[in-house]
């Protein structure tokens, strides 16, 4: 069995024109599939032989609402969606007044052991297909009855280690005939896989990249973050660079704020001097404190925006939605996965 929903418009045709269709078949099943068609019976202008002989061959994933709450403070929503294996991930609807963005997951779990991070304490478990991504952004519109005008790939997982898969997940969202969202509204956030970072950047899509920096030098920066081992912050910096000089689109650099690891001034002087000749845009987030970890929130956030912006760096802090629900950073799936929570 194929897992249709993750097959681009050119690939259902191609496989019901082998099955004997003409091709504009290939276009009704993928609307249909891009609307949230559940089982190919609900294909009204299929024949009926046909739609038996897809679901012989094929099968539409579609997950189930394991858990969704609702901000009191902000509207925001997060659904915590059970896959057809069994397993979880998180999807947040935020409401802005610019329309409502979806930040979705692109693993089951993570690898990257980021410090602070509620995502990544169990590790990864498997990656998502595309059709699981799809889903995200699909049945979190048709249960809210709210439209998504922007993505973030900024929930579970690291999108540079299922980097195909989310390349193909970009095509999908992309399609005229499917959910129609453009490159511009969408944004990618890696903790810094430089690989990755250039595959990006020789494809030159227009979606905005976030690179999760949390610190401009590499000692603390491996402090907090196992993956500057591998890459460190040199490299990174220097694949930033490459990829503004190759794209010409500016870079969103995270930086969450965390008490006396690198809110000091003269982190934010070397900052300022490590993405000079770049225009980027650095986005300080207040540290979620997520319970298992020591590290705490910054109360420097002001002075070290102020710093950075003396320097003629553009900082902006992230306003936090949420709050009330444990929104952010894989903070409702690890509840659900050890049970702290009553029901
Ligand atoms: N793996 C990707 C995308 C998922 S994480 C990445 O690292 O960019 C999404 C963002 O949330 C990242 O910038 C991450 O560093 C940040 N984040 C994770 N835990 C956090 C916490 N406790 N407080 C604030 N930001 C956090």
């Amino acid at each position: 069995m194929t897992d249709i929903k993750s097959m681009t418009l050119a690939e259902i045709s191609d496989a019901l024109r082998e099955m004997g269709e003409p091709a504009f078949r290939g276009k009704q099943v993928f609307t249909w599939l891009h609307r949230g068609a559940t089982s190919f019976d609900e294909m009204s202008n299929l024949s009926k032989p046909l739609r038996a002989k897809l679901s012989e061959r094929f099968f539409i994933t579609a997950p189930k609402v394991a858990r969704k709450q609702v901000s009191q403070l902000d509207g925001t929503i997060k659904y915590l969606w059970e896959l057809a294996d069994g397993n979880c991930i998180e999807t947040v609807l935020m409401s802005y007044h610019h329309g409502n963005t979806v930040c979705i997951s692109s693993q089951v779990g993570c690898r990257m052991g980021c410090k602070f991070c509620a995502s990544t304490i169990a590790g990864r478990v498997r990656d998502l297909c595309a059709s699981e991504m799809i889903d995200q952004v699909l049945f979190t519109q048709l249960d809210s009855g709210l439209d998504v005008s922007n993505i973030v790939l900024m929930g579970i997982g690291e999108p540079m280690d299922n980097l195909d898969t989310v390349l193909r997940f970009l095509e999908l969202v992309n399609d005229p005939d499917g959910l129609n969202i453009g490159m511009r509204h969408i944004s990618l956030s890696t903790c810094g896989v430089v690989p990755g970072i250039d595959r990006l950047a020789e494809l030159g899509l227009q979606l905005t990249l976030s690179v999760s920096l949390h610190a401009p030098d590499s000692e603390t920066r491996s402090r907090i973050m196992p993956v500057n081992n591998a890459y460190d912050a040199e490299e990174l910096f220097d694949a930033c660079h490459r990829y503004f000089q190759k794209t010409g689109r500016r870079i969103s650099f995270e930086y969450a704020m965390i008490d006396g690891v690198n809110d000091s001034d003269e982190q934010a002087d070397l900052l300022a001097r490590k993405i000079r000749g770049m225009p980027g845009h650095v986005n300080l987030i207040p540290l979620n404190d997520v319970v298992e970890s020591e590290l705490k929130p910054s109360r420097r956030i002001a002075a070290f925006q102020k710093r950075l912006e003396s320097h003629g760096v553009t900082a902006t802090v992230r306003r936090s939605l949420g709050g009330d629900i444990d929104a952010s950073c894989g903070q409702l799936r690890r509840k659900a996965m050890e049970g702290r929570e009553e029901a």
